[in-house]
C-alpha cells in the first residue's frame, strides 16, 4: 500500500475500498505511517466525505483496531450513552451513576476534548488520582460489581480512535459525519453493549450546526448501531447555548456533583433524565416516560446516584473529598467577569466561540502534548430569551494565565448579541430517531 496514493485518491473525491481503508488505518494505528499523512488523510475524507459503505469499513476497522468486550453473562441490561460533543455537556456524569444505581450496567468509554468541545475523560481527571486508563479485567468487574466504569480508549480496546482522535482535536478535521460515525459506534461497538443512546447536539455550539445535519449525524449513527444489534436511539438536543452554566473540567465535574446533589441546572437536568429515559425503556419496555424519569430523580433526590459517583471515583483511584468539599479545590489565580453592553433580551450565544475561548483559557489542548489546568473555564450566568440590563454580569472566566484571560476577556462581548425584542428560544430536546 502506498500512503500517497490513498490519499491523493479520496482528496481527488473518489471512494476508497474496504481494505484500502483497513491497510491504511491498521499501518497508523501499528505507527508505520506517520501523523502527517494521517492528518491529510482526515482533512481529504474532512472535505470530500466517505459513503455508507466506507464509513461502515471504516468503523469496522477502528473497531477490530482492539478487543471487544463480551458482557452477554452480565445480571441485567448493558447499556450506555454518548454524545457527540457540545460546550458544558457534563450528562455522562450525571447519568452514568444514575442508571447503574436503577441496575443498568455501563461499560463507558469516552474521550478527552474535542475541538471546541470538552470530553468526559478530561473532566473526570480533574478529580486528584482519578485513572480512565484501566485494564480491562479490572474495568469488567467495576461494570459487574458496581455496574459503572468510566474508562477511555486504551492500547487495547479502540487504539485506533485514541490515536485519531487526539490527532483529529488539533487538526479541524473534527466536523464530519463519517469520522464522527466511525470514531463513536466504534467505542460503543466494543463495550459489548445491548443498548444505546445518542445525544446528538444541534446547534452553533455543535458540530453540527443545523438541525438537518444533526439528523443526518443521527442516523448514520442509529444505523451502524442497529447494523451491530445494538437497540440505539438518538435524541437532537439543542446546542445554541452551553448546557447549564459551567463551561472548563473541573467547573462542570462540580457541577454534576451539584447535580446530583439535588441542585442541578434545569436544562442540564431534563437532558440527562430525557436520555436516561430512552435507556431504562430499552430495558424494560412496559415503563412510560414519566415513569423513567422519576425513578432517575429519586435516585437523586435520596442521595444514592451521588454515593455512587463517589463510590467509583474511589474504585478508580480518585478522591472522593474533593467531590465532598468542593470549595477545597485550588482555585485558578485570575478571573475576570464580563458584562453586558446594552439593555434588552439575551438574543444569540456564540456558543462555539466560548468553547475555544474555554481553550485558550488552558480548559483544552492546542497541541497534542498540552497540558490541561483544570481550574480553568468559566460560568456563564445568562441564558437565551433572558431579559438583560445593561451592566449585568453574563460570564465570568477562569484561569491561570493571565495574558489568555486578558485576550479572551477582550473578545468575550462579541459572543452576546443584546436585541431590544425577544428571541425564540429553541426547545432542549429537538427530535427523536430511532
Ligand atoms: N465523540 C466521539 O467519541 N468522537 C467524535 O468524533 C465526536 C464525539
Amino acid at each position: 500500500m502506498l500512503p500517497y496514493k490513498i490519499i491523493e485518491q479520496k482528496a481527488s473525491g473518489a471512494e476508497l475500498s474496504p481494505a484500502e481503508i483497513a491497510d491504511f488505518i491498521n499501518a497508523y494505528t501499528s505507527g508505520d505511517i506517520p501523523d502527517y499523512q494521517m492528518s491529510a488523510l482526515l482533512m481529504a475524507i474532512f472535505i470530500q466525505g466517505m459513503s455508507t459503505d466506507e464509513t461502515v469499513a471504516l468503523t469496522r476497522v477502528m473497531l477490530e483496531s482492539g478487543e471487544r468486550m463480551d458482557f452477554s453473562g452480565a445480571p441485567g441490561f448493558v447499556a450506555d450513552k454518548h454524545s457527540t460533543g457540545g460546550v458544558g455537556d457534563k450528562v455522562s456524569i450525571l447519568l452514568a451513576p444514575i442508571l447503574a444505581v436503577l441496575d443498568i450496567h455501563i461499560p463507558m468509554i469516552s474521550g478527552r476534548g474535542l475541538g471546541h468541545s470538552g470530553g468526559t475523560l478530561d473532566k473526570l481527571e480533574s478529580i486528584p488520582g482519578f485513572n480512565v486508563n484501566l485494564d480491562l479485567d479490572t474495568w469488567r468487574e467495576l461494570v459487574i460489581g458496581e455496574h459503572v466504569g468510566l474508562i477511555g480508549q486504551t492500547g487495547n480496546i479502540c487504539p485506533a480512535d485514541k490515536k485519531l482522535y487526539s490527532l483529529r482535536d488539533v487538526t479541524a478535521t473534527v466536523r464530519s459525519i463519517p469520522l464522527i460515525s466511525a470514531s463513536i459506534m466504534s467505542k460503543k461497538i466494543a463495550e459489548g453493549i445491548q443498548g444505546l443512546v445518542l445525544d446528538v447536539k444541534t446547534g452553533n455550539g455543535a458540530f453540527m450546526q443545523t438541525v438537518a445535519e444533526s439528523q443526518a449525524l443521527a442516523k448514520s449513527l442509529v444505523s451502524i448501531g442497529k447494523g451491530y444489534g445494538i437497540k440505539t436511539t438518538a435524541l437532537i438536543t439543542d446546542m445554541n447555548q452551553p448546557l447549564g452554566s459551567a463551561i472548563g473540567n473541573w467547573f462542570e465535574m462540580k457541577e454534576s456533583v451539584i447535580g446530583l446533589q439535588g441542585n442541578g441546572p434545569v436544562d442540564l437536568m431534563e437532558v440527562t433524565y430525557a436520555l436516561g429515559a430512552e435507556i431504562l425503556q430499552m430495558a424494560d419496555p412496559n415503563l412510560s416516560t414519566s415513569e423513567a424519569f422519576a425513578m432517575q430523580a429519586k435516585t437523586v433526590a435520596d442521595g444514592s446516584a451521588y454515593e455512587k459517583l463517589l463510590k467509583v471515583t474511589e474504585l478508580q483511584g480518585g478522591d472522593p473529598k474533593v467531590l465532598e468539599n468542593l470549595e477545597s479545590y485550588p482555585q485558578a489565580k485570575y478571573s475576570e467577569t464580563i458584562h453586558a453592553e446594552r439593555s434588552g433580551h439575551l438574543a444569540h450565544i456564540d456558543t462555539m466561540a466560548l468553547g475555544f475561548a474555554g481553550i485558550q483559557l488552558g480548559a483544552g489542548r492546542k497541541i497534542i502534548t498540552d497540558e490541561i489546568d483544570y481550574s480553568s473555564g468559566m460560568y456563564i450566568t445568562c441564558r437565551l430569551g433572558d431579559k438583560i440590563n445593561s451592566g449585568d454580569e453574563l460570564l465570568t472566566l477562569h484561569s491561570n494565565d493571565g495574558s489568555a484571560l486578558k485576550d479572551v476577556a477582550s473578545q468575550m462581548s462579541q459572543c452576546f448579541t443584546v436585541f431590544d425584542d425577544a428571541p425564540t428560544v429553541p426547545p432542549l430536546i429537538v427530535e427523536r430517531i430511532n
